[in-house]
């Protein structure tokens, strides 16, 4: 079992995987997953920004994946699908993507080559969500898996009581006329989010951001309630009885203020902790993931089965040490992600509400790499 430091860059098989300056690289099949930068071949695990980015000659993600890349990619990008679980050759290797619960079309990279099977989790959470397919278990000889929430404080609670708190905050603040405005990622965790509320308590309003993934979703088959898009004729709308849907860089904004009376809060996994809701000052925080928790993590690392693992994102290295002390190879995985990257707040589309940062509230999430999840997507 290693002792030494567990920072490790290396993957130790050269051909299948490694890692080049543009991200993860499969040699055998001549493509990437999840490029940094624009490169021919890429293999998409979804479309939060830190994972699919624009400028890629080809991108290949799952069927039900499509329309949110799609938004994110745009019009003229060339997207190839798999089904679930589709066998695909691919060079020399065959490739296989299979859902990981994370958002609508979120896959697990799986390559075999050469008789070893490789998994790549990208982003994936154990929980279900009726707003995409549940994550799949797959053996793996090698798994990378993410572990954005891999320290033990880590703990997601039943999300039908989540559910039930939200709502009842809802209602109470109707009752006090004010309007309430939940901050969330605008891909997945809005639109699960948006699944979750209770269209009997007043109307559901989005932010243009959020609206553009809503339409995403409803064209790929997703239920969701009733969500208007608030002009700025209608802001007012809802007298106090409203919900409002939101990325977190609205929070403090100008358009913010046009709703008058609100009461504020923030859906995210760092909501565990209580010190960033205060300082962010938020009225509340609820605490809803679309990643892993810790028990999660551990338990779907168990269940690959995999001899090998490698540790990417967050907690890495405590989580890395943590899975050694429990018999299984691991290491870190270095990987590449800037604050800016990680966000998900597109305030260059066309209609979309200005959604400013704001002033003086520091970035307060836990030695823990800006990924969707935060800014956002947490
Ligand atoms: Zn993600």
């Amino acid at each position: 079992m290693p002792t030494g430091p567990l920072r490790s860059t290396a993957l130790e098989m050269p051909g299948t995987l490694e890692m080049s300056p543009a991200g993860l690289y499969c040699p055998a099949g001549g493509f990437h997953i999840d490029p940094w930068k624009p490169v021919p071949r890429a293999v998409i695990t979804h479309a939060h920004a830190d994972h699919a980015r624009s400028g890629c000659g080809q991108y290949l993600c799952l069927s039900t994946g499509k329309r949110v890349l799609r938004e994110r990619v745009g019009a003229s990008a060339k997207i190839d699908t798999l089904r679930r679980r589709e066998r695909q050759r691919v060079g020399d290797v065959d490739l296989q993507l299979v859902p990981s619960g994370h958002i609508l079309g979120s896959a697990q990279v799986c390559i075999t080559h050469r008789g070893v099977r490789w998994v790549v989790t990208g982003d994936y959470k154990l929980e279900a969500d009726p707003t995409c397919d549940p994550f799949e278990t797959v053996e793996a000889d090698v798994l990378v898996t993410e572990s954005t929430f891999g320290l033990p404080i880590y703990r997601w609670g039943d999300a039908r009581e989540t559910a039930a708190s939200i709502n009842a905050w809802w209602r109470a603040s109707r009752e006090a006329g004010s309007t309430c405005v939940l901050f969330a990622y605008a891909l997945g965790k809005a639109q699960r989010l948006a699944s979750m509320l209770d269209p009997s308590i007043g109307p559901i309003y989005a932010h243009g951001a959020v609206m553009k993934m809503v339409r995403a979703y409803r064209d790929s088959g997703v239920r969701l309630p009733p969500i208007d898009q608030l002009a700025p004729a209608t802001r007012r709308a809802g007298g106090g009885r409203a919900m409002v849907i939101a990325p977190p860089s609205t929070a403090g904004s100008r358009w913010l203020k046009t709703f008058g009376e609100t009461r504020v809060a923030m859906a995210s996994g760092w909501m565990t902790i209580r010190g960033v809701r205060r300082r962010r000052g938020f009225d509340r925080g609820f605490v809803v993931s679309d990643h892993a928790d810790f028990p999660g993590l551990v338990q779907a690392v168990e269940a690959s089965r995999a001899k090998r693992v490698y540790v990417t994102h967050g907690s890495s290295a405590v989580f890395a040490r943590f899975l050694c002390e429990r018999g299984i190879e691991a290491s870190v995985l270095e990987t590449r992600f800037s604050g800016e990257e990680g966000s998900d707040e597109p305030t260059d589309a066309p209609g979309v509400e200005p959604a400013t940062d704001i002033p003086g509230q520091p970035d307060t999430r836990p030695t823990v790499s800006a990924r969707d999840e935060d800014g956002e997507s947490a």
